[in-house]
């Protein structure tokens, strides 16, 4: 069966639920071989080899990401050379769609980026690629080498397969163009304790009708266990960090549940999270566009509506 390459999206080895998603899509292609690059192969292999991956490239050599990312795109095309993959999946956030387009340009092969399904086609690998905020779905063929495609994350359902999950070491000395950019220093984000936006099961977001003042969305978050996400309003105005916002330029989630509050529903937020399994919003104007895709909306004062949630849920 053909091998189908997954770039394993990790930090330190806990592989990301995009990595998932990815392998449950290598599957319709053929065999999905799993690449790591850095540090944790053997923890993330126990999660790959439950999703299918056959086989686990690994490149953990201690320059593994020292650099930019040039040398993932490096080790990648080595791989694709050696086993000519009928298609490589990358997750497509800003990274993998740069390593992606390099990838490209290395093996000559066709790309697609921000694809939300992948399948077989006559002619090639078939992608779909959603766009103008959702309003059009765009299909396309790729014929030319093996398919490189950047998926978005919760583009797809993820289902268990297990498989082997072998290890192989990959042996490379990466070229000085892929040492070009070294990263000097990186610091994580101070700790919320909140679950990741993209990861999360449960996101509850605050818009421009908080005010600025996000203490209920965060309360009513922490009584579900749930992450905090919000409009492009509430980012512009400096009421919570871009790395937060919800929407066409902020993140896609896809969570069981999603709480907006005091968000109107523009195109542009819905595109990031319309493929919540359930929606509620609270908004005190009944006419609120968001209130054409809840599943249980509240018209209300967020002020009010939210604290009265939280304490029901804490006495649950
Ligand atoms: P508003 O539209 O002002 O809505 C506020 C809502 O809060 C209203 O419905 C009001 O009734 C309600 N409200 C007010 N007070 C209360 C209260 N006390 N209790 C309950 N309800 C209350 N937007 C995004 O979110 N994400 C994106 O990624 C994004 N990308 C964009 C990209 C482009 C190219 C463009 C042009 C726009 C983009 N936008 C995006 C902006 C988008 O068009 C909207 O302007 C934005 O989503 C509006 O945010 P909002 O719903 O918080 O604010």
């Amino acid at each position: 069966m053909a091998e189908v390459l997954v770039l394993v999206d990790h930090a330190g080895g806990k592989v990301r639920k995009s990595t998932a998603e990815l392998l449950t899509l290598a599957r319709r292609l053929g065999e999905p071989s799993a690449v790591h690059i850095g540090p944790g192969a053997e923890t993330a292999q126990v999660t790959l080899a439950k999703y299918g991956a056959a086989k686990v490239y690994v490149y953990d050599a201690p320059d593994a990401l020292e650099y930019l990312v040039a040398p993932q795109a490096e080790i990648l095309a080595s791989l694709v050379e050696r086993t000519s993959p009928v298609a490589v999946l990358i997750p497509s956030n800003a990274a993998g769609k740069e390593i992606a387009a390099r990838l490209a340009i290395r093996t000559e092969s066709g790309l697609i980026t921000d694809a939300v399904d992948v399948r077989a086609g006559g002619e090639g690998v078939e992608t779909t690629q959603s766009v103008f905020a959702g309003s059009y779905s765009v299909t396309s063929t790729i014929t030319k080498g093996s398919a490189i495609v950047a998926v978005k994350p919760n583009s797809a359902p993820i289902e268990a397969s297990p498989a082997a999950g072998t290890i192989e070491k990959v042996e490379l000395t990466l070229s000085d163009a892929a040492k070009a950019v070294r990263v000097v220093e990186s610091s994580p984000k101070a700790a919320t304790g909140r679950p990741e936006l993209t990861e999360a099961a449960i996101v509850v977001s605050g818009g421009r009708g908080t005010g600025g003042d996000f203490g209920p969305v965060e309360a009513f978050a922490d009584s579900l266990g749930a992450a905090v996400g919000a409009s492009r309003a509430a980012v512009d105005a400096g009421w919570y960090p871009h790395s937060n916002q919800v929407g066409q330029t902020g993140k896609q989630v896809s969570p069981q549940l999603y709480v907006a509050a005091g968000i109107s529903g523009a195109i542009q937020h819905r595109a990031g999270m319309q493929t919540s399994k359930t929606i509620v919003a609270v908004n005190k104007d009944e006419e609120a566009p968001i209130f054409e895709l809840v599943d249980f909306g509240v018209v209300g004062d967020l002020f009010t509506v939210l604290p009265q949630a939280t304490e029901a849920v804490k006495k649950a």
